[in-house]
């Protein structure tokens, strides 16, 4: 078998041109008709009245967390089960992430355990929609607007899923998005915050643009940052956004005939969708669990990657990460479903080129290797 990875991105339609054209404008930096043409398109799928494109994915948390004027000191609610960035963002404002155990039916943050986690210093939540799947917003909402806190949705993995019917990105206060090459929609590095509140998109535009005045040059009431992205960028960007339901559906194709193909193979599980729930089609996720499957995850990673099938692991728990522990273990933290998920979770091959064949000869691997078949 021809080596597959775990993604490629897929830049087949006017990427290219768009790219040049933006170079022969002569707009390769942070102004540019790309730059206007995506926050706008980009505002239009989220259903909010604000974006803002910045440099990449982390940034965009980082710039929602100082819109939000989150300082020293402050706690911020997080899942435990997310890329480090989330968690990682929190520190850069000086506040600490606390940890929260994700719901089995969602793998999102749980929101019946928010309210426990909650001190005098709680400022927000971080509702990541890991793997595409929406996090249970009403019930984080509720919560966040009984105890006077905001909520920031990191939908970096889930571009247009829909809570509700609802768009992800507008649903909390501000929504962030990362457009890495292994995203769903990507420009390389890239990022954006959707937001409906006009103040807080002035605030973050001043603070985006290293917190230059909008109206008077060269005058600098706040310290701010350069959080810019490239006019060139955004011409990939424009490109993907066209193509954008092609995309997605031919990543859902995906989804389905692997669904089909690791159907009733022992032991292997996969993502739970809920009902209200549309999850975006990021990478394709099995669970095993060792003892019906017979091999365990790790295991069954490298006889895969032996037969030249790369995969992921799900991530780390954060709260076991040498820049988290010990204040994780001070708060006296236990999150089973997160341990327990991270261990047995990984991620497969998906992209727009994987063919039909391989994914039903990774499927026959995954099948054939397990020692209960
Ligand atoms: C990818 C990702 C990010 C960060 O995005 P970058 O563009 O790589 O900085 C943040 N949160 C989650 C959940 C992600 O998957």
């Amino acid at each position: 078998m021809t080596k597959i990875p775990v993604a490629i991105p897929d830049l087949s339609g006017n990427e290219n041109k768009y790219v040049s054209d933006a170079i022969e404008s002569t707009w390769i930096s942070s102004t540019g008709a790309y730059i206007d043409q995506f926050e706008e398109e980009f505002a239009n799928k989220c259903d909010t009245d604000h974006v803002l494109s910045v440099c990449n994915g982390t940034v965009a948390l980082h710039l929602a967390l100082l819109a939000l004027d989150v300082r020293p000191g402050d706690e911020v609610l997080i899942p435990s089960l997310t890329y480090i960035a989330t968690a990682n963002a929190v520190r850069y404002v000086g506040a600490e992430p606390v940890f929260v155990d994700i719901d089995p039916d969602t793998w999102c943050i749980d929101p019946n355990l928010l309210e426990e986690n909650i001190t005098r210093r709680t400022k927000g939540i971080i509702a990541v929609h890991l793997y595409g799947h929406p996090a249970d917003m009403d019930a984080i909402n509720h919560i966040a607007a009984v105890h006077g806190l905001w909520v920031v949705e990191d939908a970096a993995e889930a571009h247009f899923a829909k809570y509700k019917g609802i768009p992800v990105g507008g649903l909390g206060q501000i929504g962030t998005f990362s457009f890495y090459g292994n995203k769903i929609l990507t420009c390389g590095e890239g990022g954006a915050i959707a937001l409906h509140d006009k103040q807080l998109a002035v605030r973050a535009r001043t603070l985006r643009g290293q917190g230059m005045d909008p109206i008077r040059q060269y005058y600098f009431p706040v310290t701010g940052y350069n959080f810019r992205l490239t006019n060139i960028a955004c011409a990939i960007l424009c490109a993907q956004l066209e193509r954008s339901e092609e995309i997605i559906a031919r990543r859902m194709e995906i989804f389905k005939t692997y669904r089909e193909l690791l159907r009733d193979i022992p032991g292997i599980g996969f993502q739970p969708f809920a009902e209200w729930a549309d999850p975006a089609p990021w990478l394709f996720c099995i669970t095993v669990d060792q003892e019906s499957y017979g091999r365990s995850r790790d295991e069954l990673m490298e006889f895969l990657a032996e037969k030249g099938v790369d995969t992921r692991p799900f991530f780390v728990p954060l709260h076991t990460l040498p820049p988290f522990r010990e204040e994780s273990k001070c708060r006296n933290e236990v999150l089973p479903v997160t341990c327990k998920l991270s261990f047995s979770g990984m991620n497969l091959p998906t992209y727009a080129d994987l063919r039909d064949d391989n994914i039903s000869e990774i499927s026959q691997i995954i099948r054939n290797y397990s020692d209960n078949h």
